[in-house]
């Protein structure tokens, strides 16, 4: 048996197209254009990612997008204010907050500032209760559970009454899938990482959703033969490669394995650290100097490879329906996010 594997891609892809022809239609008939504001605190590389490809997608499909882009150090006060100000920007109809946040800021304080009628990220207490609650009906549902759902119903594949097994239980994913899921008839299971005997829950399941974040934790032994499998996971890992070497940073003494960038073959590649040619300093990226002459630096970097939480290849051979890494929950969650920040300005002037 080999699985259906499920073209996230083509399905976000149709959503994308359908907001923006909708984004069309608000300008013209309503003189509307949907606003998605962002905030990013501090430079973690990949939510400056996620930001950065949030930002395309809203160009794309016609959304105006606010970027904001705050300090690591900013205080709790300034991003609160921040958040209250957008709620009463009329230009604005949904507010992103990149999490995670800077440990000095509480993320549950600034969540519950924003404006549910904005909060198109779904995680303000009083949607997510919502959607835990008998029928009630949330005003947003978070995007990559959204999507999770998505990729489900458009394959047409049978939820209610299924044995679904959810791995991971955050806020963000894990707990959302399973509620909806659950909100859907399936019976849910969910596992963490107390959870004894993973592999034997996993084999029961018929719908397999798994959001660790641990690379290729799932094996196709684990997975139940003509189940559904959803790998929310995205896990950078990287392959070794023959001119790697052991750099030690000259300021913090921390070691990292790279190579030089000009012995390394073309690629996804992930700057690790610089090298100083003349005086043979090593710096990783993120203790760069800000006011050092970057044309004397050598870049040490790394061969990326993206892995879901899934062995793509065992479970391949195993699984019924199976979502790839990349390719598949990711660009629902951008395009649940597009369609939940085009309905809020629709909901706000219907
Ligand atoms: P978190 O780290 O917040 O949660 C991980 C969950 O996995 C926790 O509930 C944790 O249990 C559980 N867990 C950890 N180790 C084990 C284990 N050995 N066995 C079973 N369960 C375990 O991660 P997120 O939910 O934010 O993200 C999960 C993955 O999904 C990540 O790879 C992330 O990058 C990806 N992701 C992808 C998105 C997309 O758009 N495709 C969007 C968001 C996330 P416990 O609660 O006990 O700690």
């Amino acid at each position: 048996m080999t699985a259906i594997v499920i073209d996230g891609v083509d399905i976000a892809g149709k959503i994308r197209k359908t907001v923006s022809n909708g984004v069309k239609q608000l300008a013209h008939h309503n003189g509307i254009r949907p606003g998605l504001a962002t905030i990013l605190v501090g430079n973690n590389f990949a939510s400056e990612a996620y930001v950065n490809s949030k930002r395309k997608a809203c160009d794309e499909v016609g959304i105006e997008y606010f970027g904001h882009n705050l300090p690591d150090d900013v205080s709790e006060i300034e991003l609160y204010e921040l958040v209250n100000e957008l709620n009463f920007d009329s230009r604005v109809h949904g507010i992103l907050v990149q999490l995670p946040l800077p440990d000095h800021i509480n993320s549950e304080k600034i969540l519950e500032a924003i404006n549910i009628n904005k909060d198109v990220d779904g995680f303000h207490p009083n949607n997510i209760g919502k959607l835990g609650m008998k029928n009630r009906t949330p005003l947003f549902v978070p995007c990559t559970p959204s999507g999770c759902m998505m990729l489900l119903e458009e394959n047409s594949i049978n939820i209610s009454g299924s044995k679904t097994v959810v791995l991971g239980r955050s806020n963000i994913v894990g707990l959302p899938v399973g509620m909806l899921l659950l909100n859907k008839d399936a019976t849910v299971t969910f596992c963490h990482s107390k959870t004894k005997d993973l592999p034997n829950i996993c084999r029961e399941a018929d719908i397999l959703i798994a959001a660790v974040g641990i690379p290729e934790i799932v094996k196709g032994d684990w997975i139940k033969p003509g189940s559904s499998v959803i790998d929310v996971g995205i896990n950078n890992t990287w392959i070794s490669h023959d001119d790697d070497r052991e750099f030690t940073c000259s300021s913090s003494e921390k070691t990292f394995i790279a190579h030089y960038q000009s012995l390394s073959d073309k690629g996804n590649r992930r700057i690790i650290g610089y090298l100083c040619e003349n005086s043979g300093d090593v710096y990783s990226s993120e203790n760069l100097p800000k006011d050092i002459d970057k044309n004397g630096l050598v870049k040490l970097v790394r061969k990326n490879k993206l892995v879901g939480d899934v062995h793509f290849d065992e479970a391949k051979l195993v699984a019924g329906y199976l979502t790839p890494v990349p390719g598949g929950v990711g660009p629902m969650t951008i395009a649940v996010l597009l369609q939940n920040t085009y309905n809020s300005a629709k909901l706000m002037y219907s």
